[in-house]
């Protein structure tokens, strides 16, 4: 059921009076609840909260965690049709979107719950002391990961489940043992609220300490402002606007003990098209492009935005099939009536700029909030020095630059803000001839995908989602896969330490069973 109110630890409050709705695009109305923005009072509690729980959380065993973490995806999918409605009329997504995004939401919870049961992420090290080296003894030194402390997470306006409330930071932070703030996002309240009571129920039924996960709302910054100030957290989740993302950034550092902020935000994706890929199937890959385009109405951030070619007939003619397909596409509602208003005004903005021209324009009317997709096209030269057409316009846009030749092609890429991902459309024979152009691009990205599409993020511990600046604040951690867990530990040494007041991980006997690096090799055995 939604109340509106805030979740501190496993109580509800709402001491507040600033209160606000979310928004059926579809319908174009306000939804009926109503949510309290949580008071700084209440934010002090609920970060109070998750600084006692630290303490006990921290030492709860990985089996433990593990009945956490799988009980929450068991509540999540038994809030059944009601989450599914909720978030369809909060985002106006359709319901096999939401069922499918939920789908992602519960394996993610049970790949970290299976992580944590397992143990061996830990990365338990031991090196064995030498008391008779010369000149001076080896000390006994052990190594594992431990958790950071309180974490808040900012939900995502465009995963409203995966990359929310329960989404892969929450289930992240969590695994590590780290408790959890959520600071809502306002557009999806209900949706957080929904998840934010499996959470709270599946903390209680599985004897974790109250204040574990707080779920906080909020219709402006001051809530996530408060909350990164907290001199009580220790770390900060966000996905979402370059904007926000490093104004978050830069108050996290600004603090007198500065803690990190894992900001996952903007990307163009370029793609290359190589030409003879471009000239012996431009007409099918224009089709997949129009499709990945508009994919969710463009509202991915691997959306593919940059669309990279050699001048010439066969790009020429890519193009033109690109444009014919895409505008054959029934345009599609977006989040909320002020991301359809960013995206008009970055596309008013985009297509305004000298040289570019607009070569596909969904011109018919369009019910109220859903996006009209276009395409447009440049030369390299122009595209080269004006850095506004560098920038992401969050919808289904995208530019096509027509690069006068091989070096030019080089130095666009290289001269690219740092992407989430970077595509390569070749022909088999084709890839090892331009080893340039691949080594550019892999500067420039997280992750290289040949012959596909950047659109369709796979969770597995294979995959990297995050990249240099700024697509993501630290390139060294990604924010998709069991991998995320290490955003919220940190490593912790013990030197000569008894091992009877060892953490089980490191203790001689390997009580865990986990995999450790052992004097330089990698056993589970004892010592
Ligand atoms: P956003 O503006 O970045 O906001 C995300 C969250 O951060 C919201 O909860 C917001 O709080 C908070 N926030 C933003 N600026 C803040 C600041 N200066 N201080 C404290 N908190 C701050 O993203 P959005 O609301 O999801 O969408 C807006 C635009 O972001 C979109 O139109 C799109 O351009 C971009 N976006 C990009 C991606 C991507 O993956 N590339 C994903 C989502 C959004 P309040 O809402 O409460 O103010």
């Amino acid at each position: 059921m939604i109340t509106g109110k805030n979740y501190i630890g496993n109580k509800l409050s709402a001491k507040g009076s600033k209160t606000y709705t979310t928004f059926n695009p579809q319908l174009n109305k306000e939804n009926e609840f109503s949510f309290v923005e949580a008071t700084p009072e209440e934010i002090d509690q609920a970060v109070l909260q998750a600084k006692n729980a630290y303490a006990e959380f921290k030492e709860v065993s990985g089996k433990r965690k593990a009945e956490f973490l799988n009980a929450i995806a068991d509540g999540i999918l038994a809030l059944d049709d009601s989450l599914v409605k909720t978030y369809c009329s909060e985002t106006g997504l359709p319901e096999g979107r939401a069922m499918g995004e939920r789908g992602r939401t519960v394996g993610q919870l049970r790949s970290f719950a299976e992580l944590v049961k397992e143990g061996s992420w830990v990365e338990a090290s031991i090196d064995s002391a030498i008391p008779n080296r010369t000149p001076a003894p080896k000390p006994d030194l052990r190594k594992l990961l431990i958790p950071l402390g309180p974490v808040v997470v900012f939900g995502a306006s465009n995963f409203p489940l995966a990359y929310s409330t329960a989404g892969g930071d929450t289930a992240a932070a969590l695994a590590a043992g780290c408790p959890v703030i959520v600071k809502s996002h306002p557009m999806h309240a209900g949706t957080g609220e929904l998840v934010a009571s499996a959470i709270v129920k599946a903390a209680e039924k599985t004897n974790m300490p109250n204040g574990v996960f707080s779920n906080l709302n909020s219709s402006g910054i001051e809530v996530g402002v408060a909350l990164v100030q907290h001199p009580s957290v220790k770390a900060v989740g966000f996905t979402g606007s370059i904007r926000g993302g490093r104004a978050l950034f830069d108050l996290a550092s600004q603090r007198e003990e500065p803690i990190p902020v894992f900001a996952e935000m903007g990307s163009v994706n370029p793609v290359v098209i190589l030409p003879d890929a471009v000239q012996n199937r431009g007409a099918a890959l224009a089709n997949t492009y129009a499709g990945s385009i508009t994919l969710g109405t463009g509202q991915f951030c691997t959306n593919p935005g940059l669309l990279l070619g050699i001048k010439g007939e066969a790009l020429t003619s890519f193009i033109k099939n690109l444009s014919d397909a895409i505008i054959k596409i029934e345009p599609s509602c977006m989040l909320h009536p002020n991301i359809i208003g960013a995206y008009e005004s970055n596309r008013r903005k985009a297509v305004a700029q000298k040289g570019l021209q607009v070569v596909a324009d969904y011109q018919s009317d369009v019910q109220t909030n859903y996006a009209r997709q276009t395409v447009s096209t440049v030369e390299g030269k122009t595209f080269l020095e004006n850095t506004t057409l560098h920038q992401e316009v969050f919808g289904p846009y995208s530019i096509v630059v027509q690069c006068e030749d091989v070096d030019q092609l080089e130095q666009i890429i290289s001269k690219l803000e740092g992407q989430l991902t970077g595509t390569i459309i070749a022909d088999d024979s084709e890839l090892s001839r331009y080893p340039r152009i691949v080594s550019a691009l892999q500067n420039r990205v997280g992750r290289l995908i040949y012959n596909g599409v950047p659109t369709g993020v796979e969770v597995c511990p294979s995959m990297h989602h995050g990249g240099p600046y700024p697509s993501s604040t630290d390139s060294r951690f990604t924010a998709v896969g069991i991998h995320s867990i290490k955003r919220w530990v940190r490593p912790m040494s013990y030197q000569d330490w008894p091992d009877s007041q060892l953490p089980d991980a490191l203790k001689d006997s390997n009580p865990l069973g986990i995999i450790r690096l052992v004097n330089n090799g990698l056993t589970s055995d004892k010592l």
